[in-house]
């Protein structure tokens, strides 16, 4: 667990970086902040004249181009989590930033504007596009960010190279494998170089070979590229090849206990 994201509060920094991993990261102007930051976070929902509590004050600290994974039973509030860190809900109380940034500060536009540019998501069930190959899904968040045409095919042909689907461009998603899917969705999560990539479950449909290869993807993404990942996950594997693992329990998280990591 040495150098691994945990649960942290004040300014001590929570993870190390892999060497030359800030040098790879073109977000001038916020290095040294880590790449993600929750202080305090607590959400509820309302059900039935009551008040479900699902986190009750979650401080972390993710440092750049660090894996963490994020384990936790069932209905724990790993998806709660993951969408307040992406500005996708918001919290009760408690700030999150994400870089410099902080994105509890920030209107729905700005908001909506902050997630577009420079957050990626990826989710248990790929989203993608059906009428569109592999290379237009991935072009997709460039053509909204009005990028020009030539630079985005470019950009999202070198992303499915680097995800190993540099034979599929062409592929409609039904035309692919469901690992396969899901790495084109990994590849447009991150084509704008997002200073944070999300994760929630993403390997929850994937046979055991493709859940492994699309682990490895992402292990590898934080240790070559210099993403930050933040993972939600059961499985045992991708949390032993993580730079740190959380436990969501109770509201909060706590570092992983041996007899939940016995691989590690
Ligand atoms: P996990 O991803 O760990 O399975 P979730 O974050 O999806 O957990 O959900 C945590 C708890 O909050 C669950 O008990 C779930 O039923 C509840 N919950 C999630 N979203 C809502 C919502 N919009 N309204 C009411 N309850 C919700
Ligand atoms: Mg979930």
């Amino acid at each position: 667990m040495d150098g691994a994201p945990r649960p942290a509060s004040g300014a001590s920094q929570g993870a190390s970086n892999p060497a030359g991993a800030e040098e790879r990261l073109a977000g001038a102007g916020t290095a040294g902040q880590p790449a993600l930051r929750m202080a305090g976070i607590a959400k509820s929902y309302p059900m039935g004249g009551k008040k479900l509590e699902v986190l009750t004050g979650v401080d972390l600290e993710v440092g750049r181009g660090t894996l963490l994974a994020i384990l936790g039973a069932s209905g724990s509030g790993k998806s709660t989590l993951l969408h307040i860190a992406g500005g996708l809900d918001r919290p009760d109380a408690g700030r999150v930033w994400v870089g410099g940034q902080e994105l509890t500060a920030l209107g729905a536009e700005a908001m909506a504007r902050f997630r577009a540019a420079r957050l990626g998501f990826v989710f248990q069930f790929h989203h993608l596009l059906p009428e569109f190959t592999a290379l237009e899904n991935v072009m997709m968040p460039g053509r909204l960010a009005r990028q020009g045409e030539a630079r985005v095919r470019e950009r999202a042909a070198e992303v499915l190279w680097l995800v190993g689907l540099g034979e599929r461009l062409e592929h409609r998603p039904s035309q692919l494998s469901g690992g396969e899917q899901q790495r084109v969705a990994v590849a447009r999560a991150i084509v704008n170089r997002p200073e944070l990539l999300l994760a929630d479950e993403p390997s929850g449909n994937l046979d055991r070979d493709n859940a492994a290869r699309l682990h490895e993807l992402l292990v590898r993404l934080a240790a070559e590229q210099g993403q930050t990942v933040v993972v939600a996950t059961h499985n045992d594997r991708l949390a032993s090849l993580a730079s740190g693992v959380l436990v969501l329990d109770g509201g909060k998280v706590r570092p992983a206990v041996t007899e939940e990591m016995e691989n590690r």
